[in-house]
């Protein structure tokens, strides 16, 4: 495999595929199934970042686009183009839109996976048949990818154990051992059996996403927090409720949170309503405003 994008190098199985292309040898541990962290909970999107091009970030836009256009050449089974939808109710929405997603498309250059389209409203209500009618002038049509974060974690697994790196899962990192100030490795324990043991590294890797803080405090108990958690959640109905192949995007619902519907397996749906799992209620009001839900 070759180059897949920045992001994956910084994700713990990009950073271990890295060093198992270079003559360190390489050993990535995991406490758990190899994609049970953040990433089995996340929304299997590899998108460029609507909304962060909404908060004028087009630096991390132009960063993750890239990334989708690799991830999608490299990994063609597991990356698919994904279509999106937001309905439009205003012609203010309109202009908006469509400028925002035309300059979506521009800044994945070469790497766009489609160009975004304005789509009347006739073609919406056929394309999403269960979208709110009263009001809708149209919709614009963009492209984004959706990928399989399990297959593809254990696909850069694999290409580590063929380049010599050795791969574990259920092996838990409880301490950090250390030569003076120097970190020579870490300690483990086989979670299957309880047995600790020690691993002699040169050089050792906190890519725990969430839980790096966790790791830095085994290293200095005093470590100041990196992370700050946040939530969100997915609510999976029956495709049944919403029967269309294109996902539906809603953004800026009342206070500039982003809602998604993405078509995931042939039996479901499921939504996204950004942070806090109170808001669940929230997040139903907002879908009753668009959708013929209940
Ligand atoms: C609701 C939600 C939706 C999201 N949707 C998307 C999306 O659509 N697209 C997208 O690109 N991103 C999305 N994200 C973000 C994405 O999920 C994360 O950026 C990504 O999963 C982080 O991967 P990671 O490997 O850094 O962390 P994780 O997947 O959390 O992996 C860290 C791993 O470290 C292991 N670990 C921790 N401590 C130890 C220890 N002591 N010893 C051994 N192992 C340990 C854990 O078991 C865990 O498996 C979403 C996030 C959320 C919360």
């Amino acid at each position: 495999m070759g180059r897949i994008g920045d992001w994956w190098w910084r994700h713990r199985f990009g950073s271990s595929l890295r060093c198992s292309y270079t003559r360190y040898k390489t050993l990535l541990v995991e406490q758990a199934d190899f994609a049970k962290g953040t990433s089995s909970r996340s929304t299997k999107l590899v998108h460029g970042g609507v909304r962060y091009l909404a908060q004028g970030d087009v630096g991390l836009v132009r960063e993750a686009s890239v990334e989708r256009g690799l991830l999608q050449k490299n990994a063609p089974h597991l990356v698919k183009n994904q279509t999106f939808i937001i309905p439009i109710f205003s012609f203010w929405e309109r202009i908006q839109y469509t400028i925002g997603l035309k300059f979506y498309d521009w800044i994945a250059g070469r790497l766009s996976l489609g160009r975004s389209v304005f789509i009347s409203r006739k073609k919406t209500i056929e394309a999403l048949p269960d979208i709110k009618t009263k009001g809708l002038t149209g919709g614009v049509l963009y492209h984004d990818g959706q990928f399989d974060d399990s297959r593809l974690a254990v696909n850069l697994a694999q290409s580590i154990v063929e380049n010599g790196g050795v791969a574990l899962n259920y092996v838990k990192i409880t301490g950090i051992v250390k030569d003076g100030k120097v970190i020579t490795g870490a300690e483990a324990v086989d979670v299957e059996n309880g047995k600790p043991f020690i691993i002699k590294a040169r050089s050792v890797v906190n890519a725990t996403g969430v839980f790096v803080d966790d790791i830095l405090k085994m290293d200095n108990p005093h470590a100041a927090k990196t992370v700050v958690a946040s939530q969100g959640i997915h609510l999976v109905i029956s495709k049944d409720f919403y029967a269309s192949a294109h996902a539906l995007m809603i953004p800026k619902p009342s206070d500039g949170r982003v809602l998604f519907a993405v078509p995931c397996t042939m039996k479901w749906w499921w939504a996204l309503p950004i942070p806090l799992l109170e808001n669940l209620r929230w997040s139903l009001m907002h879908w009753k405003k668009k959708l013929n839900l209940y």
